[in-house]
Order: C-alpha cells, then structure tokens, then sequence
C-alpha cells in the first residue's frame, strides 16, 4: 500500500508538467477556433434562431401589438412576446391574454 501511494505521488509532478503542456495547447485552439468559420457561423445561426425580428404586419394582424425595443409587446397584458409570429398566436389564444382584451 506505501509503495503504491509513493508511486502515485511521482506521477504528480508529470501531472502538472502536462498540464502546463495542455494549457498551451489550450491557447493554440483557442487562436485557431477563431480563423475557423464554422465557429462563428454556428453564433449566427443561433442568433437568428433566438432572436425574432418583430414585423410591422403583426400589429395589421393583431391590434393589441407594439413594438418595443424590437420585440413584440402586448399592450393589453404589457408584457414582451419572446419569439416570433408561432408565439404571438400562442399569446393571443391564452387564457390571461384573452380576459385582458376581453
Ligand atoms: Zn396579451
């Protein structure tokens, strides 16, 4: 059992050598993500996921729409639509939303 602890505890040296070698490698990746293209295309594509553009032509649709900060907001329930056109129908046939306007 001594021998085997004494054994374990050489290679902790070696550990923090190699540590020390995978922390530079860690800068290289770091600086080699940043001239592969696919990293931030896939940022694009999330952010154009996530983040709906509100469009005039919802508020033809539904009259109790403004836009706020870019964002959808519903004046009757004053609060902010995260998503796009799918969510404000969702909003729009909810139960809070439909006994404000009601
Ligand atoms: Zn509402």
């Amino acid at each position: 059992m001594d021998r085997f602890l004494k054994k374990k505890k050489e290679p902790t040296t070696e550990v923090a050598s190699t540590s020390a070698v995978s922390s530079s490698e860690n800068t290289d990746s770091m600086t080699s993500s940043e001239e592969i293209p696919s990293t931030p295309q896939v940022e694009k594509k999330r952010k154009k996921h996530y983040k709906q553009k509100f469009r005039s032509e919802w508020i033809r649709i539904y009259p109790w729409l403004e836009e706020k900060k870019q964002q959808s907001f519903c004046k009757a329930c004053s609060r902010f639509i995260a998503g796009g056109f799918k969510h404000l129908g969702r909003h729009a046939s909810s139960q809070t939303h439909e006994k404000k306007t009601s």
